[in-house]
């Protein structure tokens, strides 16, 4: 069941999607020496959450061109679908695809859509992009980048949202951009409520006017805040495999999910950078069904929350939900 269950992900880095043995070749084929990242066993390995990042950053630093985009997609879409992914969005940023200038940036686009169509055609799974500022990098950077998702927003670029190190700033000093990225049509999400306590997603929500939250599972810490995020109908994008990985939860059982859900939240499941947390969409599907006993009825129910919150267009959406149903 957890295998093959169409599946639906909104939360998903295309960098941190990277498979570690696409990774080793492209480093191979630009003879950078990147060995110490890896365990025996060719997987990516870190003790803690700084080494992550260390071990994160020097895995990317081999994707120079579009053309490494373009094959990174094509990797990326593969172990989606095979995980059983049918719709999935992913977070790009035009920081790292052509230092937010928009010529180069179009290029990037170009390269990663193309892809995109082939893994469509070859895997059946359709994919959209979401541009994403980059908090730590500052208020004025993410205006650059909120005029590149502006200027390629459209029925593939639909999204702008804001990860990063969220202990940098404060969510208004981004409201320029998401205002920006809102009047270019695109629709907004922003990580919160991941390494910033409740308050951060209570931010997130008033000044940045965003519909979903990356993350978002410490309003936990705050009932009156999980009430108004269920009355509002705001959807979280959980992804449990990522929080536990990095020690924010000791284990499944006692990760937020379950509870947010019995409370009346719109909750999603997703696996934000999957080989980094050693996870796939089928592993997450599966530890969930073991600790909180979830049945075929509850994936089916998230599955549809996550294409209701999805930012395609309603043509995409009709058509994904018809093979949910299926
Ligand atoms: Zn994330």
């Amino acid at each position: 069941m957890t295998q093959t269950h169409p599946k639906v992900e909104l939360h998903l880095h295309l960098e941190g999607a990277a498979p570690p043995a696409f990774i080793r070749g492209l480093a191979a084929e630009k003879k950078m020496d990147i060995s110490g990242i890896f365990d025996e066993r060719g997987n990516y390995s870190y003790t803690d959450f700084w080494q992550f990042l260390k071990v994160y950053e020097a895995a990317t630093e081999t994707l120079k061109i579009p053309e490494d985009y373009h094959r990174l997609t094509l990797a990326v879409l593969e172990e989606s679908a095979a995980s059983g992914v049918i719709y999935s969005e992913t977070f790009l940023s035009p920081d790292f695809c052509g230092g937010r200038d928009v010529g180069a940036w179009r290029e990037y686009l170009h390269a990663i859509r193309e892809a995109a169509d082939l893994a469509e055609k070859r895997d059946g799974i359709i994919l959209r992009g979401i541009v994403t500022a980059i908090r730590h990098f500052g208020p004025e950077k993410s205006k650059e980048t909120a005029l590149c998702a502006a200027e390629t927003a459209g029925d593939w670029l639909v999204g702008f949202g804001l990860a990063g190190d969220e202990k940098m700033g404060k969510p208004k000093d981004f409201a320029w951009s998401f205002d920006a990225a809102r009047e270019a049509g695109l629709r907004l999400t922003a990580h919160a409520g991941e390494w910033g306590g409740p308050e951060s997603v209570r931010d997130a929500i008033c000044d940045l006017g965003i519909e979903r939250v990356g993350h978002g599972v410490r309003a936990i810490e705050d009932l009156a805040l999980v009430d108004e995020i269920a009355e509002k109908g705001i959807v979280l994008e959980v992804c449990p495999g990522s929080n536990i990985a990095l020690g924010l939860y000791p284990g499944w059982r006692t990760h937020p999910i379950h509870r947010l859900r019995e409370r009346g939240v719109k909750v999603t499941v997703s696996t934000d950078d999957p080989p980094f947390f050693h996870t796939t969409m089928a592993r997450e599907y599966q530890m969930l069904a073991e600790a909180f006993d979830w049945d075929d009825g509850v994936f089916e129910e998230i599955a549809k929350t996550s294409l209701a919150a999805a930012f395609c267009d309603e043509a995409t959406r009709e058509a994904v939900a018809k093979r949910l149903s299926e």
